[in-house]
């Protein structure tokens, strides 16, 4: 017997080993198998079996080269066909050896040591405690690993406790008549039992989370299972309590959050069959679970569903081809569709759905814009945001102040004579961090002690410019010493619990003001705030990147809908700079259609997404020189070698030609075909 296993390295071929024969009744494709590998022994996946030598190997290898496999690992397989097959997608279709890709779909399990069939007892701590995986669990396994973003309600979750107030969500929802429609095309696709992807177009406070449950609802009552994919589990602790209060013990959650041992936990009872309904961000999509009939992936427009290192993929794609795979129904949901997505309705490739209503007839809040080009001089705040805090102060609403920037100021500026200290390993400005007296680099870990004295003229004088969220809180705590802020950002944010203990305190309405980031902008659902502030909302605006107005108009939109959710009305205010920039423009409006005719207008024009495909390549390395000229040798093989209509632009230097350290240059490929380009 012979074997083709794939290994979790950089490359591309797929390697064929030989099967003792006291192993032969073991081998299955979808486990997991120790071989020999160089002078190593690495953990490969078994993705053929045959009686014959593979006839389409490489020249290289005869038959005297191939070496036993030495362990089988498993029980039973933990890739199914079906996920092999999506792996072996996702290994063409984002051009990464396919031992990497399983490697990612079984994140969490530990290396080296072989799962029991489902069925038996299986002692997750135990498998901890096992000398085989010591190693890894003192790296791993600490249970007080400290996380960016704390989980919140999803502790109280995994405990089995809920609050009274999702309690009260255990009892179904009696839906809305455009939610039952809405339901009932869903339904329709379900009984149908083909694949089906739907865009649920559904604007903030819609009630897109109960179709969502609903819908799932409708699958699990017929035998099969579910997967819900959300952007950051942080970001929506509403959803998941909501979830778990309805579905209970049969929720598993998947998130990064999670320690190995809470991981395997849950993966293991999501292949037993326990669980057959899961909530999770990205990696989910690759939860083991059989009879999959329904996929969700909540803002589905969410930048953070694309994994941006080692495998790079975008979850909700992948979700999309596990659903075909499966002949299982898709729902993508926004407020805010993507452009690509709702390129695919009018393409007829997807359904399109619409809640364009809030429950209980709530209005859109009415948007004013503040041109900011107006005022004198520069002040945070304009006198008409100003006046719509006190009044909410004077009423005992509350306020939501969105600024997409953390930190005191973006820069320190010397007045003497214009320097600015940068981060040496990051072509960017060091922020300033006035609390903890620091110049941080936000994109490394650079972090230094804003200096005294100027480096280039020996001057004292230097002056925070521009402002991130840590200057708002205290500019405005000076305009208004009583008021009681709140501030939400991956500062504040670091300790486990502090992302709760902010949203709490704005539910229980021990605080007036929320001051954030991108992080207040969604899922919240908060009835008592009836003003939303934007500060800047420029500052998203002029990114190098294509879908920089796409994603202004999104952040808009998405914040504005925090406001007026409860029974008092609201009001958003958006100060800027550009007041006439479409996206701000349809933003104040709430009007998706016209922002997506006319980016539409521009991306054709343009050829890019979703007319064109790009393919980027970067190029980056310790010498400027040799990362130059690898540059210019990749664009010449490529020119050399490509075929058909494909536009080569580059090599340029990329955005922040310097990052970590690295020089980076880029060179862009766009054209028609995905295949053609790959
Ligand atoms: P979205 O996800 O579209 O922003 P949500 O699902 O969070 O909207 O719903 C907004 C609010 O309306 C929530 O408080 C939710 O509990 C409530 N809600 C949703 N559907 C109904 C319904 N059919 N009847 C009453 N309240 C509902
Ligand atoms: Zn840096």
């Amino acid at each position: 017997m012979f074997l083709r296993v794939a290994v979790p390295r950089p490359l591309e071929e797929i390697f064929v080993y030989s099967c003792p024969p006291e192993l032969e009744e073991q081998i299955h494709v979808g486990k997991r198998v120790i071989v020999p590998f160089g002078r190593q022994r690495v953990t490969g996946y078994i993705i053929d079996i045959s009686k014959e030598l593979p006839s389409n190997l490489s020249p290289k290898i005869t038959k005297v080269e191939i070496k036993p496999v030495q362990v089988v690992l498993d029980e039973t397989p933990l890739i199914d066909d079906r996920m092999l097959r999506l792996c072996r997608w996702a290994s063409d279709y984002y051009m990464f050896p396919l031992g990497m890709v399983l490697k990612t779909a079984l994140s969490g399990i530990p290396e080296g040591r072989g799962l029991k069939a489902p069925g038996k007892r299986y002692d997750v701590l135990k498998a901890f405690r096992d000398e085989n995986v010591g190693s890894w669990v003192k790296g791993h396994g600490s249970k007080e690993m400290d996380m960016t973003h704390d989980p919140g309600p999803m502790t109280l979750v995994s405990k089995g406790f809920s609050s009274e107030r999702s309690r009260d969500n255990r009892l179904s929802v009696e839906l809305t008549e455009e939610q039952g429609n809405v339901l009932c095309r869903i339904r329709e696709s379900i009984e149908r039992g083909d694949f089906a992807v739907h865009l649920l177009h559904g604007i903030t406070g819609s009630g897109k989370t109960e179709v969502y449950m609903h819908a799932i609802e409708e699958v699990t009552k017929r035998g099969k299972s579910g997967i819900v994919l959300v952007p950051e589990i942080a970001i929506t602790p509403q959803l998941i309590t909501r979830f778990a209060a309805r579905f209970g013990e049969r929720v598993a959650v998947l998130h990064s959050g999670l320690t190995n041992a809470e991981r395997l936990g849950e993966w293991i009872k999501i292949r037993e069959g326990k669980a057959d309904v899961v909530i999770g961000v990205r990696s989910a999509v690759f939860a083991p679970l059989y009879n999959l009939g329904l996929v969700v992936a909540d803002e589905e427009h969410e930048q953070t569903y694309k994994q941006e290192d080692g495998f790079r993929y975008n979850a909700r794609d992948l979700a999309v081809m596990r659903a075909k795979l499966s002949k299982a129904v898709v729902i993508l949901g926004s407020a805010t569709p993507s452009l690509d997505s709702y390129y695919n309705t009018r393409m007829n490739k997807y359904m399109y759905l619409s809640l364009p209503n809030r429950i209980n007839n709530r209005l859109l809040p009415p948007v004013t814009v503040v041109d900011m080009r107006k005022k004198e001089g520069f002040s945070i705040f304009t006198d008409e945001l100003l006046d719509a805090i006190k009044q909410r102060i004077e009423r005992g609403e509350q306020s939501l102040l969105f600024l997409n920037r953390r930190g005191f100021s973006p820069f320190l500026l010397c007045l003497d004579c214009g320097y600015s200290p940068d981060c040496p390993n990051c072509s960017v400005s060091l922020t300033y961090h006035k609390g903890e007296k620091a110049l941080c680099c936000h994109y490394c870990d650079y972090k230094i002690t804003p200096p005294d004295t100027c480096t280039q003229c020996n001057g004292h004088r230097f002056k925070a410019f521009g402002a991130g969220t840590e200057r708002v809180e205290e500019e405005l705590k000076k305009i208004m010493p009583d008021i009681r802020i709140v501030r939400m950002d991956r500062d504040t944010t670091s300790k486990r619990g502090a992302y709760h203990r902010i949203f709490q305190s704005m539910e229980n309405k021990e605080a007036d003001v929320l001051i954030g980031t991108q992080m207040v902008t969604k899922g919240f659902d908060l009835p008592e705030i009836t003003l939303v502030g934007v500060l800047l909302a420029d500052s998203t605006l002029h990114l190098p990147d294509f879908r920089s107005a796409e994603r202004t108009f999104q952040f808009l939109t998405q914040v504005a809908g925090r406001s007026g959710r409860g029974t008092k009305g609201g009001e958003v205010i958006i100060q800027t700079f550009n007041p006439n920039h479409y996206s701000i423009r349809y933003a104040s409006r709430h009007d998706f259609e016209g922002f997506y005719m006319e980016e539409s207008s521009y991306r054709k024009a343009l050829g890019y997404p979703p007319y064109k495909r790009l393919v980027r390549i970067l190029i980056k390395g310790n010498n400027k020189e040799r990362v130059i000229l690898a540059s210019e040798k990749v664009k010449e093989i490529l020119s050399n070698n490509k075929t058909g209509e494909i536009d080569l632009l580059g090599p340029v230097p990329a955005p922040f030609s310097k990052m970590r350290g690295k020089c980076r240059w880029h060179i862009i490929l766009k054209g028609k075909e995905a295949k053609l380009l790959n």
